[in-house]
C-alpha cells in the first residue's frame, strides 16, 4: 500500500484530494504530494531487501495507488561510481558520481516521466502537453507511448537534435520553437487551454517531482544510510533538487536517517543562465527571470523556475551553496571526466565538476569531504558538445 494521502500547495498549504486532477494552486504555486508519515513509520529500511532494482522499490512513498498503473522502462537504481583517479588528482578522498545517464531515454527525466505518466494513467488522462529543453520531452513521449497517451511537445529549435527525434519516433506531436523554453511554455499553455490537454510542465503537475525524489532515497540506500557531505546538482527548473530534499525530509520523518547529518545541496548553473545562483547570492527568496539565457548545457538553460522559492529554501536549509560556471569549463570538465574515469557525462554533469573545482580552490570543500556529483544524462546524447579533428585513413594506409 502507498502512504500517499493528500495533495497540498507548496506555498499556501491548501489541500486537495489525492484523485483531483490538478495543475497549480489558485495562488499560482506548485502542488505537491503528501504522505501519511505516521503510518509510513511502519515502512522499514529492511523491507527494501530483495526488491525490484528500480525506483519502484520505494513504492510505499510514491503516489501510484494501484500497482497495475505503474508504467516502467526500468528507471532508477543507477550506480554510484567511485571516481578514485579524478578524486586523487583533485585531492579529494571520496569523490563519486551517480550515473543517471544509464536511465531509459538516457537521462534522469525518466524518473519524473515514469511517476507522472503512471499517475496520468491512474487518473484517466489521455493527452498530455509540455515544453521541454529536450530530455523531458523524450522521456515523457516514450512513457506515454507505452500507454497510448498522446503527447504534444514544444522545444527550442536549438535543443539537442536527438531529443526531437526521440519524441517524434514515439509518436508525439513535436513543435520546434524559435525561442527558449519559457517561450515554449507559453505556446503549450495556450494549446492546453484550447484543446484540453493536461499540462505536465515542470512543477505544473505534482508527480514528476515524486519520481525525481527517488534519487534521494537511492543515494541514501546505496551509501548505506550514510549521507555524503555534498550533493552537486545541475539546476534548471530545480525539480531534482527539490525532490531530493523532499526525500530527505520524508526519510527523516519516517525514522530512516536518525542521528545522521544532512547532505549540503549545491546548485550549479551556467554563467549564461544563472537566475537561482544570483538570487541565492543576493539573499532573495525568489529569482528574477534571466534575460537571454545562453549555455550549451541545454537542461539547465531555464530562465525562470516556477519552484524557485523551493530550490532556494532547500539549498539554504541544507547549508549548501549555489554557483555558476563558464562554457569552456563545462566542456573541459566533460573531457576530463571521460579521460580520467571513462565516464562520458552530459554537459550539465560537466558543470558539476567545474563547480566542484571552484569550491575546492575557494577552500569551501576540503579533502575529507564526501562529494557526490549527479550526472543527470548520458554524454552520448550530446554528440554536438565536443568535436575532435580525427585523422582519416584510406584503405591502403598503414599506421
Ligand atoms: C532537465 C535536466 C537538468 C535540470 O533538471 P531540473 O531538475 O529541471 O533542474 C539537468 N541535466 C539534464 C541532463 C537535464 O535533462
Ligand atoms: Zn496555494
Amino acid at each position: 500500500m502507498s502512504y500517499f494521502s493528500h495533495l497540498y500547495c507548496s506555498r499556501c498549504e491548501k489541500s486537495f484530494e489525492v484523485n483531483q486532477v490538478v495543475n497549480l494552486c489558485d495562488c499560482g504555486s506548485p502542488i505537491l504530494a503528501g504522505y501519511n508519515l505516521t503510518g509510513a513509520r511502519k515502512f522499514q529500511k529492511e523491507d527494501l531487501n530483495g526488491r525490484r532494482p528500480d525506483m519502484w522499490r520505494y513504492w510505499e512513498m510514491l503516489p501510484v495507488l494501484e500497482e497495475e498503473n505503474i508504467v516502467s522502462l526500468g528507471e532508477g537504481f543507477t550506480p554510484i561510481l567511485p571516481l578514485n583517479r579524478l578524486g586523487r588528482e583533485l585531492g579529494l578522498n571520496h569523490l563519486m558520481s551517480k550515473d543517471e545517464g544509464l536511465n531509459p531515454t538516457g537521462s534522469f527525466k525518466a524518473r519524473g516521466a515514469a511517476a507522472g505518466v503512471s499517475r496520468a494513467v491512474e487518473l484517466g488522462i489521455t493527452e498530455i502537453a509540455m515544453p521541454t529543453a529536450g530530455n523531458a520531452g523524450g522521456a515523457w513521449a516514450s512513457y506515454a507511448a507505452r500507454k497510448n497517451i498522446k503527447s504534444h511537445i514544444a522545444m527550442p529549435r536549438d535543443a539537442p537534435a536527438i531529443t526531437a527525434t526521440e519524441c517524434a519516433v514515439a509518436g508525439a506531436s513535436v513543435y520546434l520553437v524559435e525561442g527558449n523554453i519559457a517561450d515554449c511554455g507559453k505556446i503549450i499553455a495556450a494549446g492546453s487551454e484550447k484543446y484540453g490537454w493536461f499540462e505536465v510542465s515542470t512543477l505544473k503537475e505534482p508527480y514528476r517531482i515524486e519520481g525525481k525524489k527517488t534519487m534521494g532515497y537511492e543515494i541514501m540506500e546505496q551509501l548505506n544510510w550514510d549521507p555524503p557531505d555534498y550533493i552537486f546538482y545541475p539546476t534548471g527548473g530545480g525539480v531534482g533538487i527539490i525532490g531530493i530534499w523532499k526525500a530527505i525530509r520524508e526519510m527523516e520523518a519516517i525514522g530512516w536517517l536518525e542521528g545522521n547529518k544532512r547532505p549540503k545541496m549545491v546548485v550549479v548553473q551556467a554563467e549564461g543562465c544563472a537566475p537561482l545562483v544570483k538570487a541565492f547570492q543576493e539573499g532573495k527568496k525568489t529569482a528574477e527571470p534571466w534575460p537571454n539565457p545562453q549555455t550549451d548545457a541545454a537542461g539547465i538553460r531555464v530562465p525562470r523556475a516556477l519552484g524557485d522559492f523551493l530550490v532556494l529554501k532547500a539549498v539554504r536549509e541544507s547549508g549548501g551553496t549555489a554557483l555558476a560556471v563558464g562554457e569552456e569549463e563545462i566542456k573541459n570538465s566533460v573531457q576530463k571526466m571521460a579521460e580520467k574515469e571513462g565516464h562520458f557525462i552530459c554537459p550539465e554533469g560537466g558543470a558539476n565538476l567545474a563547480a566542484l573545482e571552484k569550491l575546492l580552490q575557494q577552500g569551501v570543500i576540503n579533502n575529507q569531504d564526501r562529494v557526490l556529483l549527479l550526472n543527470t544524462g548520458a554524454g552520448i546524447k550530446y554528440p554536438e558538445t565536443l568535436s575532435f579533428e580525427l585523422p582519416i585513413l584510406k584503405k591502403e594506409d598503414r599506421l
